[in-house]
């Protein structure tokens, strides 16, 4: 009962989130679902998800991913999440497990390049390509000695280097929904969340002086030829 845990801390009552019920036996032959959720709850962090098994296997990264090889993202490992999970975007009840925001950051099919995946996750030694709408080309999962739990063990995110390496900060730059172009505060304010809160994990603009009066120009020109 993989999903025990993930249920356990929910009520499906009360949370829009999949309860995993409908997972079907006997589905159909696919390319292995892959999804980052980008979760303001507590903190800000990402969810990183792999079909596995008929499962999600779940990374939450708490800086998110890095596209920059030199760069290793902490990485720790939560409990399976059910696969309709892929396509929860939304908000969480305050005071319910993951309260606040949630929002599909990327999404697409993985492969793993690892030969056995099972003895891959068991070493901690897991190697995959991610077929993203963000996020391509050849990463690892390491499982790290010394750092958190029996019940979140705690690994490295790094990408390999390829061709679709990058030193640009990719959370940066592509910081809206693969799947509805909107930003964590639009998804606060379409759902009745706490939009304040959403939105200190959208990028902050920082006040540009150059813009501001090149904004107000605007306006009073714009008041001017409407009159
Ligand atoms: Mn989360």
């Amino acid at each position: 009962m993989p999903l025990k845990e993930y249920r356990k801390k929910r009520r499906f009552d009360v949370t829009p989130e999949p309860s995993g019920e409908k997972a079907a036996a006997g589905k159909p032959k696919h390319k292995l679902v892959y999804v980052i959720q980008k979760h303001r709850a507590t903190s800000l962090h990402y969810d990183l998800r792999l079909e596995w098994n008929g499962v999600l296997l779940s990374w939450a990264v708490p800086k998110g991913p890095s596209t920059d090889p030199s760069v290793k993202r902490l990485a720790m490992q939560v409990e399976d999440h059910p696969l309709d999970y892929a396509s929860f975007e939304g908000t969480i009840p305050e005071g319910e497990y993951g309260g606040g925001t949630v929002m599909v950051w990327d999404i697409g099919t993985w492969e793993p390049e690892s030969p056995d995946v099972n003895a891959a996750l068991e070493k901690g030694d897991l190697k995959f390509i991610l077929y993203g709408k963000k996020l391509r080309g050849s990463w690892v999962l390491v499982r790290t000695r010394g750092f958190g739990s029996s019940s979140k063990p705690s690994w490295l995110l790094i990408k390999h280097r390829d061709q679709y390496a990058s030193t640009d900060d990719i959370t940066v730059t592509k910081p809206k929904s693969v799947v509805s172009a909107r930003l964590l505060a639009q998804i606060a304010r379409d759902g009745g969340g706490d939009v304040a809160k959403a939105a200190t994990g959208d990028p902050q603009k920082a006040p540009s002086k150059a813009s501001a009066p090149a904004k107000k120009r605007a306006k009073t020109a714009a008041k001017r030829t409407s009159k």
